[in-house]
């Protein structure tokens, strides 16, 4: 099965991806993570990248679709994918359905008014992976998980979350149109406990 997971920034697409990729055993294909692998250990694009994800645009569409062709042609994906933060605009969306087109797309809906606190509120561990909200943990400071002390995003802050929302209404929200009119969109409401919108993506996904 070949899957997309769209949504918001902060719609909650990597805390619901852990749970997919677990029950449906595919490979979690975030491009926003490879970025950030690729900033951390400090390689060619990582450099390339850097400031631009620092602003919240989007990284240049040539290297991120290499990026994504790449890791789709492992031996891993072969059997499917879950694409989280890919695409993002209707020329990434063109080049994938050239590729290596999805089978589904899940569409978080969330309330967009609420994403600045979603967002600003979230820590993540560097070390499990895991990512938590200040409104479920509390304010600790080490991974619940883990015991790792738990990070924030760099581009989580607020003068960001701003462009990165401006970002997806103008760019990557008409993906919903792009993919409703090949009958793709399964559409779940993001706005409800977690262990419910994985209850309804599962049930949208009928298997
Ligand atoms: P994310 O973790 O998906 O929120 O992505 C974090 C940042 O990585 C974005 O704000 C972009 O700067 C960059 N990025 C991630 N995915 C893409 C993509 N498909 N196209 C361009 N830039 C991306």
């Amino acid at each position: 099965m070949k899957l997309i997971l769209l949504g918001a920034p902060g719609s909650g697409k990597g805390t619901q991806a852990a749970y997919i990729t677990e029950k449906y055993n595919l490979p979690h294909v975030s491009t926003g993570d490879l970025f950030r692998e690729n900033i951390k250990n400090e390689t060619p694009l990582g450099l390339k990248v850097k400031e631009v994800m620092d602003t919240g645009n989007l990284c240049p569409d040539d290297l991120t679709v290499e990026l994504v062709k790449d890791r789709l042609s492992k031996a891993d994906c072969e059997k499917g994918y879950l694409l989280d933060g890919f695409p993002r605009n209707l020329y990434q969306a063109g080049e994938l359905d050239e590729f290596n087109a999805p089978d589904k797309v899940i569409n978080l809906v969330v309330d967009l008014g609420k994403i600045e606190h979603r967002i600003t509120g979230r820590r993540s561990c560097p070390k499990c992976g895991a990512s938590f909200h200040v409104d479920f943990i509390g304010n600790v400071s080490n991974c619940p998980d883990c015991g790792e002390a738990l990070t924030i995003r760099k581009d989580d802050n607020p003068e960001t979350v701003k462009e990165r929302l401006s970002v997806y209404k103008a760019q990557t929200e008409p993906l919903i149109d792009y993919y409703g009119k090949q009958g793709k969109i399964l559409n779940v409401n993001g706005d409800q406990p977690i262990d419910k919108v994985f209850e309804d993506i599962v049930k949208v996904l009928g298997q």
